[in-house]
């Protein structure tokens, strides 16, 4: 009995929620009531898909890591208030709990969901989430999209308010870096000498622009979006300029140059591609980005080589420069992948090799989201995607795996994307197809359909709802498209 109220009192002392901010040595630890961040619990942005994983609770006290579960019982009445009460409860009612530090690498949102699913499946290990971003997790999609067209506030953007990590017990440092990784002693030494040793390590790192790779590319006024400090430059910048270069025909690319445009901005999109997207989605769907770019206003220099960028010009070789006040890169991505090098791990693709639980080839080290290669059990192989959605699904499997559950990532990846206001939808291995066949629908709606050697291995949609579903579904049993003759 004894035992039993003394490891309450210290699970309580655990969940003890701090919540440190930078350049606040004298009270470094506040809570995030504290903080003058957004009370509104936000809903989920429309334009990314979040979807159910295939997972189980942790079945008794069978599947539990190494040092095996503990119960918690207590006659002691549960005095915590709200979600806290709700937690404690869980382990009074004698579900098993882990008495380890989980520490959590990264803040986007494969490390918000990977603290929360780890709660969720019952477990009370010490959390700590380390992020090198100055604010709480918040939405990135909305960032090249509505926030930059300016309709939508800056305070919309938290994906929870810090009192959701308070009640979870989730320590939070931001502004801090996690430097190395050192999964023989099991720990992760911060970027303020800190040390932090851990039961389970989660790699939740992202990927940061890529720089392109010609001079003046990172000089004064040359800007990328990633961050919500970059939207909000970029954004208060775009208040103030008449005319605007956008590197890039990526999705990113396509999503800023459009909403720059329905600024009031005039919009130069320089690509390399001979077509907007034309390699990842096919030909078709490339002539239907154009033109809804060009109805939006934005010019388009295709086929264009990037020599360098000096003094608001974007100087092209062997044609004109592309003028503009304002210079926005949307190159592509890089895997934030260097801790996990440093430390020894699997990498293929630039990225953490994990299997389809999350485990890299590192003991007690998980990674997910951008930064993960992961295995994919519906499609039989490691895939390499940058969705919001599957950085949450996969998030959500670690989370669960270091709670001890029974979670796998299973699922067609996917996303939405909005040029203007029109709406993409798109589920795809994404690693390839030999035939992309667009059906017109009429009135603008249409559907590609993507295979592999006569199987289904991606759908594209706009305004055609019913063929997205169907396309996931094809694309999940492997079956030819509906237009295509069937292949043995
Ligand atoms: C403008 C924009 C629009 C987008 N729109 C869409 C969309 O419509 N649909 C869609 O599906 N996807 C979209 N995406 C992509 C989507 O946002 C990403 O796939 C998703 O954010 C990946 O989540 P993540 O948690 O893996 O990494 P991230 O969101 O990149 O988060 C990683 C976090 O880790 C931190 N970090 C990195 N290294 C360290 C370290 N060593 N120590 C501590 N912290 C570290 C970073 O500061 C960052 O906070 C968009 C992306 C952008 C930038």
């Amino acid at each position: 009995m004894h035992r039993a109220a003394s490891e309450l009192t210290a699970a309580r002392a655990r969940v003890r929620t701090r919540l440190y901010l930078p350049g606040d040595p004298g009270a470094k630890r506040r809570t995030p009531s504290d903080l003058n961040v957004n009370q509104q619990k936000t809903s989920q942005y429309p334009v990314y898909r979040t979807s159910p994983q295939k997972t189980s609770r942790p079945p008794g006290r069978a599947s539990f890591p190494r040092e095996g579960p503990r119960q918690v019982r207590s006659r002691t009445p549960l005095t915590w208030p709200g979600e806290l009460a709700r937690i404690l409860s869980v382990e009074n009612s004698g579900v098993p709990v882990t008495a380890e530090r989980l520490v959590v690498v990264g803040g986007g949102p494969a490390a918000l969901e990977a603290v929360r699913a780890y709660r969720e499946a019952g477990a009370d290990g010490e959390v700590v989430l380390v992020s090198a971003d100055e604010y709480l997790p918040y939405n990135r999609p909305p960032l090249s999209k509505d926030f930059l067209r300016g309709e939508s506030a800056e305070d919309a953007l938290p994906l929870e308010d810090g009192d959701f990590y308070r009640r979870h017990g989730i320590e939070v440092r931001l502004e801090t870096r996690a430097q190395a990784l050192d999964p023989g002693r099991r720990v992760v030494t911060l970027s303020d000498g800190e040390t932090f040793g851990y039961g389970w390590c989660i790699l939740a790192t992202g990927a940061s622009p890529k720089p392109l790779p010609v001079p003046g590319a990172e000089g004064p006024g040359v800007r990328y979006l990633r961050s919500r400090r970059q939207a909000r430059e970029l954004r208060g910048a775009a208040a103030a300029a008449r005319t605007a270069v956008v590197v890039g025909s990526g999705f990113i690319g396509c999503e800023a140059a459009a909403s720059l445009a329905r600024r009031g901005l005039a919009v130069t999109l320089v690509s390399m591609e001979d077509g907007p997207q034309a390699a990842r989605l096919g030909n078709g769907a490339s002539q239907v980005l154009r033109a809804w770019l060009e109805d939006d206003g934005v010019s388009l220099r295709l086929g264009a080589e990037v020599e360098a960028i000096e003094g608001g010009r974007v100087r092209l070789a062997g044609e004109a420069d592309a003028e503009g006040e304002l210079i926005l890169v949307a190159g592509g991505v890089e895997p934030e992948a260097g801790i996990a090098a440093e430390a020894g791990l699997a990498l293929e693709a630039g990225r953490v090799k994990v299997d389809e639980h999350m485990r890299s080839s590192v003991a007690r080290v998980l990674a997910a989201g951008d930064v993960a290669f992961a295995f994919n059990g519906a499609a039989g192989r490691h895939l390499a995607v940058e969705h919001w959605g599957e950085a949450l699904a996969m998030g959500r499997v670690a989370g669960q795996t270091a709670a001890g559950a029974q979670a796998s990532w299973a699922e067609v990846p996917g996303f939405w994307s909005a040029i203007g206001d029109r709406t993409l939808k798109y589920a795809a291995w994404g690693d390839g197809f030999d035939d992309a066949s667009l059906v017109d629908h009429g009135d603008g709606a249409f559907t590609v359909w993507y295979s592999q050697e006569g199987v289904t291995v991606g759908v594209l949609t706009h305004d055609a709802d019913h063929d997205y579903e169907r396309g996931r579904r094809l694309i999940e049993q492997r079956q030819p498209p509906p237009q295509l003759p069937h292949h043995a």
